[in-house]
């Protein structure tokens, strides 16, 4: 089993970590509870082994009724739901289409450029490559209200895009606490150009930081501060750094900029999403002008 349960000091709130913070391992799933209602914030990846243990913690709780909330539709968070006999599935109104048709989410991680621009890719598949690591079915998702309450709690919806185009954090203002999905993590989540990139991306952590929450919950790893908020803010900088003092150097090569940025794992599908989400920022800015 890739899951430890741990109780956080919060009331009422639970915590499946999975024992990998890399991706695609599972997301954690957060289980809020209020008599005998309960939320399920992301319950992760799509095998049924995941969804009975979530399954059997709310019949241990006596909760009779839930709710799924989705960060964002990923197959890491949200494939598991298909299993859950929840009462409904919210995601942002942005990510919906995607909860509903994961065939979608090409879309969202800009599949058919990548595919014309890198000769590796010209036959992946993505939802094939998903298939083994962290499957991901539809479910049929609704939008989330302005704010969802729910017994004791008062959830407010943060839409923070970059990741995902319709990415959202949940904020509970009365515990000062935010569940940041994949904004904020133990290893910093990437960004593509159908999903704001990273102009959206940086906007997000600077909405995040507005709102001064003593805890961050991120979906892969383990609780964080505010400090970390700005470690991710000059992560991106520095990347943009790279890129302009590269460029200047001469080089005008997306691989050569790939190799500099990430070593090894250059040619990985996110990576080249960071990429092509910082070129087309630096594009518009008129810093850089076409790279081959
Ligand atoms: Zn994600
Ligand atoms: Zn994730």
């Amino acid at each position: 089993m890739d899951v430890e349960i741990t109780y956080s000091d919060i009331d009422g709130l639970l915590i499946l970590k999975s024992k990998s913070a890399k991706w695609p391992a599972s997301s954690n799933t957060y289980i809020l509870t209020s008599g005998n209602k309960s939320v399920i914030i992301d319950p992760g990846c799509g095998f049924s082994q995941r969804a009975k243990l979530i399954e059997k913690i709310l019949e241990k709780k006596n909760s009779h009724s839930s709710v799924v909330l989705l960060t964002h539709a990923h197959p890491d968070h949200m494939g598991a739901a298909r299993f859950l006999k929840a009462e409904s599935f919210l995601a942002h109104e942005i990510e919906v289409k995607y909860a509903r048709n994961p065939e979608l989410l090409s879309e969202s991680f800009n599949i058919p450029f990548i595919k014309s621009r890198y000769v590796r890719y010209v036959k992946f598949d993505l939802l094939k490559y998903f298939e083994k690591l962290c499957p991901i079915y539809g479910v049929k998702a609704l939008p989330f209200p302005e704010e969802i309450n729910f017994g004791d709690y008062r959830i407010q919806p943060i839409l923070t895009p970059g990741h995902s185009p319709g990415h959202t954090s949940f904020y509970i203002p009365d515990e000062s606490l935010v569940f940041s999905g994949d904004l904020l993590g133990e290893i910093m989540a990437w960004y593509s150009p159908a999903s704001g990139g990273v102009e959206a991306y940086a906007e997000s952590l600077k909405r995040l930081e507005k709102l001064k929450a003593e805890t961050i919950m991120p979906s892969h790893g383990d609780p964080a501060t505010s400090s970390r908020i700005e470690k991710e803010k000059e992560i991106l900088e520095q990347r943009e750094r790279i890129i302009l003092e590269e460029v200047e150097k001469g080089v005008n090569s997306r691989e050569e900029l790939l190799k500099t940025l990430f070593g090894d794992k250059w040619n990985f599908l996110t990576n080249l999403l960071i990429l092509e989400s910082h070129l087309i920022k630096l594009e518009k800015e008129g810093k850089i002008s076409e790279i081959s």
